[in-house]
């Protein structure tokens, strides 16, 4: 089987803006789930709103659509109820780290089994470019026309500090160490939570000065720092500069987890 065959091919073409990273978050996730050799019929999707929820709609299995937010607790439900469901939620940053933050924080807490796959575009794109959880300091959104001035989440962080098992960031750039990491999250045990920051030509680029898809992508992979770099550099004392993100496993423990498979 390819993950080709986890997409409802009647569902395309999907909806997405033409350069929008979802999709290639979605692929990279169904090629990771292909690998584990998980049953359609025994793989549930779950989301809540907005663009990157729209994914369980273009995948063959089981998949329950939410309301804005609560896809972890709907998530969290189909787990406890039956723990040999593999269950993978697709959320973005309004949905999961605003609308849903108690969600989020309280499934760390509780560290269920889930995987979990955030989409970052910094922005809420579908409801109209307002400012976001983690929307940076300075850039421009319908409801920061003047440039951000809150200090964003951090979610790999977030997720860490309460409690998840695995962590790890990457871009829609780096689109084998994604697939790597999500793959890494479903074989851990416990809530494991992947945040990919993605391009958003409609909302976020084209107000923010990414007049190309392609200078997005390049922000996206320049402004990365490697976690073993970033290790390093602050072993030396040196300074890290304030506009770059950590890329790379940031967790990977044993804590123990609730509606672990049987
Ligand atoms: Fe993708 Fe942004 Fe368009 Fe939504 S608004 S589909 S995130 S490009």
């Amino acid at each position: 089987m390819s993950f080709e065959d986890w997409y409802r091919q009647d569902r395309l073409p999907h909806i997405y803006c033409a350069g929008c990273g979802n999709g290639t978050i979605i692929n990279c996730t169904l090629a990771a789930i292909d690998q584990m050799g998980w049953k359609k019929e025994e793989t549930v999707f779950v989301s809540g709103i907005g663009c990157s929820s729209r994914a369980p709609g273009y995948i063959l299995a089981d998949s329950l659509h939410t309301t804005h937010g609560r896809a972890l607790a709907f998530a969290t439900g189909v787990k406890m109820a039956n723990p040999g469901l593999n269950v993978v939620v697709f959320t973005g940053d309004g949905d999961l780290a605003a609308i849903g933050g108690n969600h989020f924080i309280h499934a760390c807490r509780r560290n269920i089994d889930l995987t979990v796959v955030c989409m970052n575009n910094q922005i809420y794109g579908m409801t109209g470019g307002q400012g976001s959880p983690t929307t940076p300091i300075g850039c421009l959104s319908s409801t920061t026309p003047f440039g951000c001035a809150e200090t964003p989440f951090d979610l790999c962080e977030l997720a860490t500090a309460a409690g998840a098992n695995y962590v790890s960031r990457w871009t829609s750039y780096h689109v084998k160490e994604l697939e790597k990491a999500v793959r890494a999250g479903l074989e851990t045990p416990g809530f494991s939570f992947i945040e990919a920051l993605v391009q958003c030509p409609t909302a976020f680029g084209r107000r923010n000065k990414f007049r190309q898809v392609a200078d997005h992508i390049e922000y996206l992979r320049s402004h990365s720092l490697l976690k073993a770099k970033r290790d390093r550099m602050l072993e030396s004392g040196e300074k890290i500069p304030g506009d770059m993100f950590v890329v790379g496993e940031l967790t990977r423990r044993h804590r123990p987890a609730m509606g672990v498979k049987p």
